[in-house]
């Protein structure tokens, strides 16, 4: 396989998580009784350009084809984190009646609702329909496609370059990062500005967090990669910050490379501290899979040893990252009682691979478990707040990631 941005030879596996089904691929009852199609779960990383990757799928077509979608209203401190930065960008922009702004991934219109009120023209890129609707519904347009440079042309063609091309947690999801890239040049106008916000690379390595880790995951980025990809579609990143969504996000500001916006010192210093932590080091990252490997472990060990004790437990947020954990660890059922969720889309439905029900969270008063597992650790403060009734019982809450932890 070849490296999807510099088409280097791939030759070193950063992670093997073995085999898992698609992490979105909830299932019914009845599906239960059909077999179940599991992928490599398996990343590389490029010694030339450093872009962490996962392995390409003959099927990847059906990673897609599940008819769940996440809806991004569900969860209160993303819709919080959407409205501040909104309200942040308008100011820092001059943002107004007279500027366009497009939101590539647009989701349910969870974001660009604020610049709708603020009476910003937008539009959003969404190819998913359920979700689309769902922002037409609150008066959102969309544009249901899926962006890069073909979607981009048409774009530019009728007249609708942005002041501000905006992308929270869609540049790591992308198949082809560079079709991706140049669409953001092809959609920006002069002196416009693109930001993309991803997790970061360095932060998942030095907080262990593989079960991040899936198919529809395609990216692993870091300031170092990100900005190689951008200089070679004619973009600099001109200024960056760091954030505490995800586990720890970057935030990038870009510009047409021939823009005027003189480069900020806080993108060299953090391409310094992304050298100094070892992001250019092919051992740093062959030394990932043992530190994941602990995790999965003391975590497995940690249930069983709950189990023989007697004691009950569950499990709270059926997210992308609890199948990862789960199916690398091999946990079904018989160590996880039930999972609670507050999407009624998941309600009723089966964990891929483990076959854990998810029920709702309505379901923790009435079966009292003495722990309940955080599996979207990155929430654990907004999921103990509203759970606080686990506490009466003498319920205690536990997050696997980092480290295995008794919270409470
Ligand atoms: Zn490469």
């Amino acid at each position: 396989m070849k490296c999807r941005h510099c088409h280097a030879e791939l030759e070193h596996v950063f992670l093997d998580l073995g085999y898992a089904p698609p992490s979105n691929a909830y299932l019914s009852k009845e599906a239960l009784r059909a077999p179940e199609t599991t992928f490599p779960l398996k990343l590389y990383v490029c010694d030339q350009c450093w872009l962490v990757q996962t392995e390409d799928y003959t099927e990847a077509d059906e990673l897609f084809s599940g008819d769940y979608a996440y809806f991004s209203s569900t969860s209160q401190s993303w819709l919080q984190h959407a409205a501040r930065y909104v309200e942040e960008i308008t100011k820092r922009l001059g943002l107004s009646k007279d500027s366009f702004v497009i939101e590539l991934a647009s989701n349910d219109g969870y974001l660009l609702k604020n610049f709708v009120a603020a009476g910003i023209p937008c539009l959003g890129v969404e190819p998913t329909d359920s979700t689309a609707d769902a922002s037409e519904k609150i008066g959102v347009p969309v544009l249901r496609e899926f962006f890069g440079e073909a979607t981009a042309t048409a774009l530019a063609d009728g007249g609708k370059r942005a002041d501000l091309i905006c992308g929270n947690n869609v540049y790591a999801h992308v198949p082809d990062i560079n079709d991706f890239t140049q669409g953001l040049r092809i959609a920006l106008k002069k002196g416009g500005i693109v930001n993309l916000e991803f997790p970061h690379l360095m932060r998942l390595i030095e907080q262990n967090q593989f079960d991040t880790v899936y198919h529809e995951h395609f990216s692993y980025l870091s300031l170092t990669s990100v900005s190689r990809i951008f200089a070679q579609a004619g973009l600099r990143v001109f200024d960056v910050e760091e954030l505490p969504t995800h586990g720890g996000s970057l935030r990038i500001y870009g510009c047409h490379n021939s823009d005027p916006m003189a480069t900020k010192a806080v993108v060299l210093a953090m391409l310094e501290k992304e050298k100094t932590f070892g992001l250019q080091d092919l051992s740093v990252y062959q030394g990932f899979q043992q530190k994941a490997d602990k995790v999965k472990n003391d975590f497995l060990a940690f249930l069983i040893e709950q189990k023989r004790a007697g004691k009950s437990v569950a499990a709270y947020g059926a997210a992308a990252k609890g199948n990862t954990l789960m199916n690398y660890a091999g946990i079904k059922h018989d160590l996880i009682d039930f999972i609670c969720d507050a999407a009624p889309s998941k309600q009723g439905k089966f964990m891929p691979g483990s076959h854990i029900p998810i029920l709702p969270p309505t379901e923790l008063a009435k079966r009292k478990p003495d722990l309940v597992i955080i599996l979207p650790w990155n929430i654990a403060d907004e999921v103990i707040q509203q759970q606080q009734q686990v506490l009466s019982w003498g319920g205690k809450f536990v997050i696997a990631v980092p480290e295995l932890k008794v919270l409470a």
